[in-house]
């Protein structure tokens, strides 16, 4: 029985398995290359209030590669992860974000928008996050208040007390934080208010169904009424159609990202304040 069927399948050698093992190995050190050799961008994504107007950008990463062309992050942050260039990486992306906050804080009309930027659970284990944070912002004289960092859930499923105690931290410099792809985890009420957060994002899931869903729609309601109460801000990603956006605004929701907006574009190439679609 210790040597069934299926587990003496299991243990059969694949070419294929080779294949994958082999082009992760040379995904990796690509990735490595092309970071030394400056490939990774920052890309940026419109974030409108009520009215349309832009309040924000979220910096989405590519890397372009002279042989792979432009990768998503699907493609690559997982490897980064598991290797830990992430950290390197996510260092990279805040020096970038400060440096655009800075050049926007310098002009009136782009003064008030914000940058928000995606963290990883690797980054924010390493000891000396906070320094990097606030190392990015004095380099670059960026207004801390203007930098928002995207979280999602599963990261405060480890060691809680200490990614508390790190927000914290990060808040009493009057950097802010957002939780990412809201309502796909388990969070409960109680939960969120433990948590030093101050906006929800809430997931694309949710969008492309509310226009056709009672219940959809009803849930989206429970997480307005819920942010309310916290007073959290709350923006909802991935809007595609004026009909998304119209029932989405009846809803009370703050803030709209998504294709209706704006694509992501290289952040060196943006009007900062265009919306367009
Ligand atoms: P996310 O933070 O939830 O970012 C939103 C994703 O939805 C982006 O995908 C964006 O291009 C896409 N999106 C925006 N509007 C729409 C829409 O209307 N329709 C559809 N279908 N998609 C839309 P992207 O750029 O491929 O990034 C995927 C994920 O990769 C991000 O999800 C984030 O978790 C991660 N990521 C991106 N940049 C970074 C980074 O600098 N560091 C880390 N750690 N993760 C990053
Ligand atoms: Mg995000
Ligand atoms: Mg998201
Ligand atoms: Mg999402």
């Amino acid at each position: 029985a210790a040597l069934s069927g299926g587990r003496t399948r299991l243990c059969r050698f694949e070419p294929r398995m080779l294949d994958e093992a082999q082009s992760r190995v040379t995904l990796a050190s690509d990735l490595r290359r092309g970071i030394s050799a400056g490939q990774l961008r920052l890309y940026a994504q419109p974030i409108v209030d009520r009215d349309r107007r832009v309040i924000a950008h979220e910096g989405l990463l590519r890397w372009e590669s002279p042989a792979r062309g432009l990768v998503a992050p699907a493609d690559f942050i997982p490897i980064a992860e598991q290797t830990g260039m992430i950290v390197e990486m996510g260092a990279w992306v805040l020096e970038e974000a400060c440096r655009v906050l800075a050049g926007w804080a310098e002009r009136p009309e782009t003064a008030h928008l914000a940058f928000s930027v995606n963290l990883s659970e690797r980054q924010l284990r390493a000891s000396d996050f906070v320094q990097t944070v606030c190392h990015a912002l004095e380099t670059h004289g960026a207004p801390a208040e203007r930098l928002k960092l995207e979280m999602t859930e599963s990261m405060f499923h480890t060691d809680i007390d200490r990614t508390v105690r790190v927000l914290r931290a990060l808040l009493a410099e009057h950097v802010r934080v957002s939780l990412d792809d809201f309502g796909t985890g388990y969070s409960s009420l109680s939960y969120l208010r433990q948590l030093p957060v101050q906006q929800v994002k809430i997931d694309r899931s949710f969008v492309t169904r509310v226009v056709e869903d009672p219940d959809e729609v009803a849930i989206v309601k429970t997480i307005v009424d819920l942010a309310d109460i916290l007073r959290l801000q709350v923006v909802v990603e991935g809007v595609e159609t004026e009909e998304q956006f119209a029932v989405l605004r009846e809803l009370g929701i703050d803030a709209f990202q998504g294709y209706l907006f704006g694509r992501p574009a290289p952040v060196s190439e943006i009007d900062p304040l265009a919306a367009g679609g």
